[in-house]
């Protein structure tokens, strides 16, 4: 019986200047380390935000310094600030405009719930109720580092995604959508209340019975 040939170990191929690696981790090296993200802030957070792209904290070191101006050329949306319901079509709208594979970010109090505005009758309690959030960050506001931690979460998130199987992500199936109706401004209130493809309200919650979006009637608990 002929001697089978023995794997070469990684190792010893790395010493000859080789590297063996899949196509599937060159992929998501790529993407992991290039998240652009969309240059716009909604309030006090974009402050902090901003902070993380200067040499103190210094988010180039992440890849992700290229704040776009466009949406076209943007990879990330990170949501930092008050989200008032004068803007959720504006947001909804730029979200469209990003081309996939897209990710989102809520950064604060405010835009992962409301925060200390949750109870305003103009604030949208959370912008996840409208287009998908990938990672959420609380604090009011977060600081620089809970930023950096958040894309070291999304780097790790894209990085262990698979390109084919059950299990591959979002942007890799046809029947998911990338783009979603944007909401207009009704009579009382933003219509819909929410974006059923991406949120429903907790079971239990006032409202989930008529599909998670609460009431839109003024004086009735103040709706969303
Ligand atoms: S979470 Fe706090 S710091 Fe951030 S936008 Fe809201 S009020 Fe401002």
């Amino acid at each position: 019986m002929e001697p089978q040939p023995q794997p070469v170990p990684n190792d010893a191929l790395r010493a000859q200047g080789v590297i063996v690696t899949s196509l599937e981790d060159l992929y998501n090296w790529g993407r992991r380390n290039s998240v652009w993200p969309l240059q716009f802030g909604l309030a006090c957070c974009a402050i902090e935000m901003i902070a993380t792209t200067m040499a103190r904290f210094d988010m180039a070191r992440f890849g992700s310094e290229v704040f776009r101006p466009s949406p076209r050329q943007a990879d990330l949306m990170i949501v930092s600030g008050t989200v008032t319901k004068k803007m959720v079509p504006q947001i909804v709208r730029l979200y469209n405009q990003m081309a996939e594979p897209k990710y989102v970010v809520a950064m604060g109090a405010c835009a992962i719930s409301g925060g200390p505005f949750k109870q305003g009758y103009n604030v949208l309690k959370g912008i996840d109720r409208y287009i998908p959030v990938d990672v959420h960050i609380p604090g009011c506001p977060p600081r620089p580092e809970a930023l950096l931690h958040a894309l070291m979460t999304l780097q790790e998130k894209i990085g262990s995604q698979r390109l084919t199987g059950e299990d591959r992500p979002r942007h890799l199936r046809a029947e998911a959508p990338s783009e979603f109706a944007i909401p207009v401004h009704g009579k009382h209130d933003i219509e819909p209340p929410c974006n059923p493809e991406v949120w429903s309200a907790p079971s239990g919650a006032p409202g989930a019975a008529a599909g998670g979006g609460g009431t839109t009637e003024p004086g009735a608990g103040g709706g969303r």
